[in-house]
């Protein structure tokens, strides 16, 4: 490794250890090789070249789409004592030349610039007098004409290869399929580079679908039991929708916000801000809102509607929870969106081969929602990536496994009612028949006498529609846009009607309400509460002093951490994470002294001298998020590259949180259990400190010291 990589990353950047793949991508960058780079959000992919660009002579250019969150960047950057800048429209002409300047005398480490502004001849003939560390070519997905982001401008990058052959690329993005990813090789002239493909796994989030009843209803169930007062983004496909849900919210007591192309500049600037900003803003948006949006601690993303493809849902739900602290993924959809978007694509004036794949990416999308399997199995393995489990535990078809019925009957009723109406109604007149009801419609087409009038009385209307939903989805029927929506029988039906092929559906259930409901992001005991509300208090108060959001002065791991470990002296604070160099000058004594007020009180210790050292809260987060996966402590070592021994650690540590029991952890009979309960019990001293080694000894050796110690947290929790 590179040693001046490794301190800045430990003395700017206040991380221990890089994760991934970041050390390789680092090193090439350093040595000035090409690279796309696949990582997930929150995997921490600025870093991959932000630290190129400090150990590399020369300013490091960065290419971004997103004008407007350049300002929050380059605070950022220079929180942490690095000297940043950025080149767009939002400066004054004065402004501009200031920075051109500093490009040119070789002071600033980092610019951030807009595409169209770096193609232009003025701002090519500037970089061309500078010395340039790398190019950064950020959200690099938006070259692909099949995605929603796609940019023009991002067509011409491949001008600096041309113009700057010897500097080295890196493109990052945080998603994209096979499709997209061999696109941006090939247009960014990336052909020969490494590509670095980081799981797309975000274990802190937890994914659930459930088809719609009542969307605003199930919405504020939701957030009312799960995200009281956490920041999050709910996404509708309309913006009439977006208006009227986001008033909806105002109404209910929620601090929401509207967001999306059609409202003005100056309002949707506002609206962004206060979510940066504040605490607990929920904003409602169609997917114009979110793209690179570095908030680290937005608790949970909501869909109204069908995302268009898996990649885009991957995307849009991959804003919750960059700080790896658990999330919710949260979706209701319906048969009518199933409708409207297969309407909207045959409507669209696009190429045959356009429609073609996008057909496809939206068949994925519908699959996604109605498997009864793992949602994130299905997830990553649609990303290529291998990493897949089986049971990820933190999914709803995990947690409350979904329940499928036999529906060859029913299935067999429905496509031959639509075959019997002559292929020319809806969903509604379809159910009226089969439940044979005589109303007017029916009576006007006659339908009262066909064969299948009145045979579906056994399945109640909404399962009816259920049925449909997923037959559609399944592409056994095909809703035709030209008919007003009618349904159609496809190829598929044949072996079905003939009686060759039995299916089988998912049962529609009502909605899981997550076990982990009341265990929302900031899990804080409430002894730590008081502490906790005063050290965000500081933050913001120092945030709003310099106009910047809270996040950029510490982030809620970094915070979590100080009130989890109770830091003493400025030594301690540095280990904590997000606390580098810069910011321990900047506000190591302010923290500090809040920490300071709240340590007499009395069962507080400082952890630093415990074993879990400098280890770091996200690391045993991790080592439980594998173990609620299904591993065991063998295979979790495996997977991390530690020790056992640092794991039972971890386990030991979320045992003492109440967040695992012993049992949990350790495979032993009870009456073990209860053995060594006693033998710990026997040797606890008044203020109920208990030491291992004469509790080992009492036991003849029967038992590890990683078995005593989980058992010991679980006693002193109790005690
Ligand atoms: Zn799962």
């Amino acid at each position: 490794m590179d040693i001046n990589a490794q301190k800045i990353l430990q003395n700017t950047f206040g991380f221990s250890e890089f994760r991934g793949h970041q050390e390789d991508i680092i090193n090439g960058a350093i040595a000035g090789n090409d690279a796309l780079v696949l990582m997930p959000t929150g995997g921490g992919k600025s870093l991959c070249y932000q630290i190129p660009m400090l150990v590399r002579e020369g300013v490091g250019v960065v290419i971004s789409p997103l004008i407007a969150l350049m300002e929050d960047q380059v605070n950022a950057l220079t929180q942490l004592g690095i000297k940043a800048r950025y080149l767009n429209s939002m400066l004054s002409n004065e402004e501009a030349r200031q920075t051109e300047r500093e490009v040119l005398d070789g002071t600033l480490k980092v610019l951030y610039i807009a595409p169209e502004r770096l193609l232009q001849p003025r701002t090519i003939s500037l970089l061309q007098q500078a010395t340039i560390s790398l190019f950064a070519i950020d959200e690099a997905h938006c070259v692909s004409q099949w995605g929603h982001d796609f940019r023009a401008d991002y067509l011409h990058l491949n001008i600096l290869q041309e113009q700057f052959p010897h500097v080295p690329r890196l493109a990052l993005t945080a998603t994209a399929d096979t499709q997209t990813r061999q696109e941006i090789l090939m247009r960014l002239g990336l052909q020969n580079s490494r590509v670095f493909v980081s799981g797309f796994d975000r274990p802190n989030i937890q994914y659930r679908i459930t088809h719609r009843e009542n969307g605003n209803q199930q919405l504020l169930r939701f957030l009312q039991n799960e995200h009281p007062n956490d920041a999050g983004i709910v996404y509708c496909l309309s913006r009439k929708k977006v208006e009227s849900t986001a008033e909806w919210l105002q109404a209910k007591g929620f601090n929401a916000v509207p967001y999306h192309a059609g409202l003005p500049m100056e309002t949707r600037k506002r609206h962004q801000s206060r979510f940066l900003r504040e605490d607990g803003v929920i904003v409602v948006a169609t997917i114009a809102f979110g793209m690179g949006i570095d908030k680290p601690d937005v608790r949970f993303v909501a869909h109204l509607d069908l995302p268009k493809s898996v990649e885009s849902y991957y995307q849009e739900t991959g804003r919750a929870g960059r700080d790896g602290e658990p999330s919710t993924a949260w979706m209701v959809y319906g048969l009518q969106d199933v409708i409207k978007l297969k309407n909207m694509r045959a409507d669209s004036q696009a190429s045959e081969e356009f429609k073609r794949i996008e057909h496809q990416r939206l068949e994925s999308m519908l699959g996604l929602c109605e498997i009864t399997s793992c949602r994130r199995e299905a997830l990553l393995h649609y990303f290529d990536d291998d990493e897949v489990k089986v049971h990820c535990g933190n999914c709803d078809n995990c947690i409350s496994p979904a329940e499928r019925w036999d529906a060859t009957d029913a299935t067999r009723k429905a496509l031959s009612c639509i075959y019997r109406t002559g292929q020319r109604f809806g969903v509604s007149h379809l159910v009226d028949v089969l439940r044979g009801q005589d109303n007017a419609k029916v009576k006007q087409h006659g339908h009262q006498s066909v064969s299948t009038f009145g045979i579906g009385n056994d399945l109640s209307a909404d399962q009816w529609k259920s049925v449909y939903r997923q037959l559609i989805a399944r592409g056994h029927v095909q809703v035709d846009s030209e008919a007003f929506g009618a349904f159609k029988l496809t190829d598929k039906c044949r072996a079905l009607l003939r009686g060759e092929e039995t299916i089988s559906l998912r049962k529609d259930r009502v909605e899981l309400r997550s076990k982990k409901a009341s265990r929302t992001s900031t899990h804080v005991s409430d002894q730590d509460k008081e502490l906790w509300e005063a050290l965000r208090a500081k933050r913001t108060l120092l945030a709003k002093e310099q106009g910047v959001p809270p996040y950029i002065i510490f982030g809620d791991v970094s915070l979590m951490e100080m009130m989890e470990r109770r830091p003493a002296t400025a030594k301690q604070l540095l280990m904590v994470t997000g606390v580098g160099q810069s910011k321990l000058e900047k506000y190591g004594e302010v923290f500090l002294s809040v920490l300071a007020e709240f340590s007499d009180s009395a069962s507080v210790t400082s952890s630093f001298d415990n074993e879990l050292g400098a280890d770091k809260v996200e690391s045993y987060l991790e080592s439980l998020a594998l173990l609620k996966a299904g591993m065991d402590v063998p295979m979790i070592a495996k997977q991390r590259g530690v020790k056992e021994k640092t794991i039972y650690v971890h386990l030991e540590k979320c045992i003492q949180e109440g967040e695992l029991e012993v049992l949990d952890v350790v495979q032993l009979p009870e009456e073990d259990i209860d053995r060594i309960r006693d033998a710990l019990f026997a040797n606890s001293d008044e203020e109920n400190r208990i030491k291992l080694t004469p509790v080992f000894e009492d036991l003849g050796g029967a038992f590890t010291y990683e078995v005593l110690s989980c058992v010991r947290a679980e006693l002193l929790r109790e005690l």
